[in-house]
């Protein structure tokens, strides 16, 4: 008994409490889940500060496991982009998002869709060109379309990602940088890419209101995006307090659980139709 209290004494703690670990997905399972269709996009509002307005929304990959229940992205995005599937997940979320977008506006209701793009595909010369058909398929014009890539990905492959995005935006598309602020390209880069939008990373966003690093970074994240031209989006806005300071700095766009969390495509279309007073 001595022997274990000193071999549990120089075991190693671990510093955070262990989470629920991910339940983990087989490449076949997940094949099969493509092939059986059981993924589909939720949808997350995307409105003008100002106004209140919903201006869009973000389609997100969920994947409704016949037996788990409905499986969040940070389960499957790993596999997913480490086993080869990335590229049927994106065809899947751009052929199912544009046209859920086009019935939006055939409905007369003037939104656009944002699509996430993973770094792994950035590297292919025939992305943009897919992207362009798979679009027209869906009856939807370019400038209703934003892709948006993290900012990690576009300093990756530079030669073949500034070629891609320079084609989607040449063809009309929006170009999104995502998660702004937790990456580690540089302003010069930034400048040098053809992006529209820039999207303030949730854990700033979140934390602005109550702590001052924080709210640095979004104040200089909304300048430098005034500086270049592009329009900023907040994520993560979860309270009010988060929204009125953002709408006190000028910040033209939000996404978050203040306004809605992500939901079905046909929970959207009730939610877009009734606008929600913020
Ligand atoms: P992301 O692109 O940064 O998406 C935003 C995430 O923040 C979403 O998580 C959304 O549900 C969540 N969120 C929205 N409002 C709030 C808020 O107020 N507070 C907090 N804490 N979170 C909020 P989700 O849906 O779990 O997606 C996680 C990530 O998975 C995405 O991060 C994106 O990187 C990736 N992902 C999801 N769908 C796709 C896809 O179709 N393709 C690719 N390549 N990646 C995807
Ligand atoms: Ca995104
Ligand atoms: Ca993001
Ligand atoms: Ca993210």
């Amino acid at each position: 008994r001595k022997l274990q209290a000193a071999l549990d004494l120089h075991r190693p703690r671990p510093e955070v409490p262990a989470r629920a670990p991910l339940p983990r997905f087989t490449p076949v399972a997940i094949a099969q889940g493509l092939e059986r269709g059981e993924f589909e996009p939720y949808f997350l509002p995307r409105v003008d500060i100002a106004t209140g307005c919903i201006r869009g929304a973000e389609a997100l990959a969920r994947w409704n496991h016949p037996t788990q229940g409905r499986v969040q992205p940070e389960a499957f995005i790993p596999v997913v982009e480490t086993r080869g599937f990335m590229e049927s997940l994106t065809n899947l979320m751009v052929c199912t998002a544009t046209a859920h977008c086009r019935t939006w506006r055939d409905l007369d209701l003037d939104l656009s869709v944002s699509i996430n793009i993973s770094s792994t595909l950035l590297g292919d010369g025939r992305l943009a060109d897919r992207l362009t058909e798979l679009v027209a398929a869906a009856g939807i014009e370019p400038r209703h379309v934003t892709f948006e890539i993290t900012e990690t990905a576009a300093t990756r492959n530079l030669g073949r990602t500034l070629e891609n995005l320079t084609r989607l935006r040449m063809y009309g598309f929006g170009l999104a940088i995502d998660d702004y602020g937790t990456g580690y390209s540089s302003m010069q880069r930034l400048v040098n890419m053809p992006f529209t939008e820039l999207k303030i990373d949730k854990t700033f966003v979140t934390n602005a209101a109550r702590e001052p690093s924080s709210r640095a970074m979004v104040e200089s994240s909304l300048e430098l995006a005034r500086k270049l031209g592009l329009t900023t989006i907040a994520e993560g806005v979860e309270d009010r307090e988060a929204w009125e300071l953002l709408r006190s700095m000028g910040c033209p766009q939000a996404q978050g659980y203040f306004i809605a969390a992500p939901m079905p495509a046909a929970e959207f279309l009730t939610w877009a139709h009734e606008q929600k007073q913020l």
